[in-house]
């Protein structure tokens, strides 16, 4: 078997295998009664109600991490230095992971009491009003991210090299979108894998250029990756995906409910604000999270071909963009032919080798 499957496939069993033991690890805290002894904890140390939540929330919290921190460190740092993947040092890696923490803390901790106060202020709506509440946070979050988030963890800057800037600014110009700026990140600080993107949405929306991919991709070849991103945004994917998202979320949060005031009866919790219980909700929504998966990648994928066919046709030629791709699935380590039924289930785009087999086959109307 080859470098790049071995590593993908030992990458899917990390995943998959992280993802079960989480709904493990909360089913058992329930059933076993940690949860309800952490309850108790919580109500001797504080009486409001919102406070216990969030010593509830914080001792389960750092109890998952804490046992999960070897499968977490194995996959983040061991496995990707033993695949040449990371520039991580130890030190940088746990400063990183610190940061990581914090900002989980800061962003988390309040939408979690808005949460907490939604369920106990509408027992029988909580999943509709919850639903708004995230659809909210999603598009402040979409609008901070670029400008207040990123810079933790990476430096911007405009990018140098003065021609290729001058080339984007004409690509979107042509694409009739307005970005803020031409950023490049040090990318490389942390890992060898290469990355471009816009990010931000509204007057925050920017291209970002991985110091990586600069390194190692021509004009050309950025140039036809662009020319991707900008059929994303072309074709609305981005809308799309956040309008399917939506839908989503609501079903799901719905369907959520429902079951959870059955276990709720079942196990015979007092009602569905009661903190021992709550880990069950957690449990529900991976789940839930989980089983959605495969339609949104599907999606995902057939906005991926279209982004790719509508690079070809703004440049008239595929060969960059085959180019492009070939690097990328070196340098990033990609599985450039997974199992079908392994992308099919968890993968957002189409294999490499898919890809590159409809550039190839795109008939160019010249
Ligand atoms: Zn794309």
């Amino acid at each position: 078997m080859d470098k790049a499957k071995r590593y993908n496939n030992i990458r899917l069993a990390l995943d998959l295998g992280g993802t079960l033991l989480g709904w493990l690890f909360m089913f058992a805290i329930v059933l076993l009664g940690f949860s309800s002894w952490v309850e108790v904890i919580a109500f001797s140390v504080v009486s409001s109600p919102y406070l216990a939540f969030l010593t509830f929330a914080v001792i389960i919290g750092t109890v998952e991490t804490t046992l999960f921190f070897p499968l977490s460190f194995y996959g983040g740092y061991i496995l990707e230095h033993k695949y040449g993947l990371s520039n991580h040092t130890f030190r940088s890696y746990f400063w990183e992971k610190f940061k990581a923490f914090g900002v989980g803390l800061v962003i988390g901790l309040p939408v979690l009491l808005v949460f907490y106060y939604l369920l106990r202020t509408f027992p029988e709506i909580w999943w509709l009003y919850v639903g708004v509440f995230m659809f909210l946070v999603s598009i402040v979050l979409g609008r901070l991210a670029p400008t207040l988030i990123f810079p933790l963890f990476y430096k911007f800057k405009p990018i140098e090299d003065e021609t290729l800037a001058a080339m984007i600014r004409e690509r979107c110009g042509d694409a009739g979108m307005k970005v803020e700026g031409i950023f490049q990140f040090d990318m490389s600080k942390t890992t060898k894998k290469a990355n471009a993107a816009f990010a931000g949405i509204g007057r925050s929306k920017r291209v970002i250029l991985g110091d990586t991919l600069l390194e190692e991709f021509d004009h050309d070849e950025i140039d036809a990756v662009l020319a991707h991103e900008l059929g994303h945004f072309e074709m609305k994917h981005l809308w799309k995906m956040m309008a399917v998202g939506t839908v989503f979320t609501f079903v799901g949060l719905y369907l959520v409910s429902v079951a959870y005031s059955f276990w709720i009866e079942k196990l015979g919790f007092e009602d569905i604000t009661q903190l021992a219980a709550l880990p069950l909700l957690t449990l529900l929504f991976g789940i839930y999270g989980f089983m959605s998966g495969p339609l949104q990648n599907a999606i995902s994928r057939r906005h991926e071909r279209q982004a790719d066919r509508f690079s070809v046709e703004m440049r008239r030629d595929s060969s960059a963009m085959v180019r492009a791709l070939e690097k990328l699935a070196d340098q990033n380590l990609a599985d450039r032919n997974p199992h079908p039924v392994v992308e099919l289930l968890f993968h957002s785009h189409p294999s490499i080798e898919k890809r590159i087999a409809h550039l190839r086959a795109y008939p160019l109307k010249i």
